[in-house]
């Protein structure tokens, strides 16, 4: 049966061989980027990096106070390669590179969240149900990873806003306002909360509003992008 299953892998490798999810480079079985785009793709420098706000620490808006979540860790810039390889999995569709960016995501809450005890990991949702949705599945990913437990429909959207790429901070926290719902009861629960982008911080916000609404303690965010 072993054999069978190394030459079954094998077949399938030869007539589907793994590609780098950045350029699409033919790359080992066991990689998810070629040498080149690993060694480019933007990763944010955790070191320098303000984990309330999610800014770098020169750039921390802390103080004034805007954010309602207890803290927010981001692993890539929203940039150039990093963009590219987040967008070929979002857009292209290619479930299985979930893989990577909740291994990227997990090893950072093992390192800088590891104080913190998790009772549950959600998502940001997308307005229709069944849509396609990819932070689901890097929540999904993390959830296996990190062992906490998943909750598939925490939170909901109920509303259908408009796009929001040039709002300011203060017209988006306005668009999001009511967008989501949380379905369950909280009471005293430690949230970790999973978005693929954080830009202003405006939809991680409203959800945690909702999530502390509905009970939970304490809600964090993990995001893959980061606008630093
Ligand atoms: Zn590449
Ligand atoms: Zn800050």
């Amino acid at each position: 049966m072993k054999v069978f299953k190394i030459l079954k892998n094998n077949f399938i490798s030869t007539i589907y061989p793994k590609k780098c999810i950045c350029c699409g480079e033919i790359i080992d079985e066991d990689k998810y980027l070629c040498e080149f785009c690993d060694k480019n793709i933007e990763r944010i420098n955790l070191d320098n990096f303000c984990f309330e706000c999610g800014y770098e620490k020169s750039g921390c808006v802390c103080k004034y106070n805007i954010y309602r979540f207890n803290g927010v860790i981001s692993i890539f810039k929203n940039i150039e390669y990093a963009k590219k390889a987040y967008y070929s999995y979002k857009f292209g569709r290619k479930q299985h590179y979930a893989k990577f960016f909740a291994k990227k995501i997990s090893d950072a809450i093992n390192k800088y969240y590891k104080e913190i005890s998790f009772d549950c990991i959600c998502y940001v949702p997308s307005y229709k149900k069944y849509q396609y949705n990819h932070s689901r599945y890097i929540a999904e990913e993390i959830s296996k990873e990190t062992n906490i437990p998943f909750i598939d429909d925490l939170l909901v959207c109920v509303k259908k806003v408009k796009k929001q790429h040039k709002s300011t901070i203060k017209e988006r926290l306005n668009n999001v306002e009511g967008k989501y719902f949380a379905g369950k009861h909280l009471e005293g629960k430690c949230v970790l909360l999973i978005d693929d982008i954080k830009t202003t911080g405006a939809t991680l916000d409203e959800c945690t509003r909702m999530l502390l609404f509905a009970g939970a303690d304490s809600v964090y965010c993990a995001t893959v992008l980061g606008a630093i």
